[in-house]
């Protein structure tokens, strides 16, 4: 989702990477749940989130939109799947009665990341803190590598890169569509290649993304 604002309003100024310590670690929350209530539908789900939601619960995209944990909208023109808040309060639909995330271990990245966000810029991407998003008064130093907590950092920022990269051109592509059926055929395209159709949680999940994005590509959908 993109945010049309400067870096010098909503950061301390800086750009980190995945080795340089930043001052993001909020000790467990010790009971906060405020960034995982009133979300809307920003806490939006990406192929790799989806591939680990299915490791780690053993459902499918298709059985998350069923049982409700799971909403489809459009961003930047481009329909993608994020988590439903519930009820009054809006809490996210994984919000424990305790406050406490009940997919921890397979929480979507937006979630590892918070209170970090992404900074993209020439085909590459940097970290930045969002110094006003987390109200724990007492954040100390950690790795970014070791906040984000994912497995091959190198392999996965490539994949967030490629990601990334491949819906801003496919965001051009649907803005600059004269006929909505092309829009309509690109967007099904995405969904249906990398959301829908189930992943094999036993095998590695970055060969399956490259080969979902060649077929992605032989339909016209990707510019090669
Ligand atoms: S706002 Fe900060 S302390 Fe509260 S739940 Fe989010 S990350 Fe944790
Ligand atoms: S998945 Fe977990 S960490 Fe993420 S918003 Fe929901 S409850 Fe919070």
């Amino acid at each position: 989702m993109k945010r049309n604002v400067s870096l010098d309003e909503i950061s301390d100024g800086r750009l980190y990477g995945e080795n340089d310590m930043v001052k993001a670690d909020c000790h467990g929350c010790r009971g906060c749940s405020l960034c995982c209530r009133g979300m809307g539908n920003s806490v939006i789900l990406d192929p790799y989130d989806v591939y680990r939601l299915q490791a780690g619960l053993g459902k499918t995209l298709s059985c998350l939109l069923e049982e409700g944990a799971v909403e489809l909208n459009v961003v930047d023109g481009i329909i993608l799947p994020n988590l439903r808040m519930c009820g009054e309060e809006e809490r996210c639909y994984f919000l424990d009665g305790e406050g406490r995330c009940g997919i921890h271990p397979s929480r979507p990245g937006v979630c590892r990341l918070f209170p970090l966000g992404r900074f993209y810029e020439k085909g590459d991407f940097k970290y930045f803190l969002q110094t006003g998003e987390c109200d724990s008064g007492c954040r100390s130093k950690v790795k970014v590598a070791k906040w984000i907590d994912t497995p091959n950092p190198g392999q996965n920022h490539r994949f967030v890169c490629d990601w990334h990269y491949l819906l801003k051109d496919l965001e051009e592509r649907t803005a600059g569509a004269e006929d909505l059926e092309e829009s309509k055929r690109l967007n099904l395209a995405l969904l249906g290649t990398f959301f829908l159709q189930p992943y094999d949680a036993g095998h590695d999940f970055y060969e399956q993304f490259q080969a979902r994005r060649k077929s992605f590509c032989d339909v016209g959908a990707e510019r090669p």
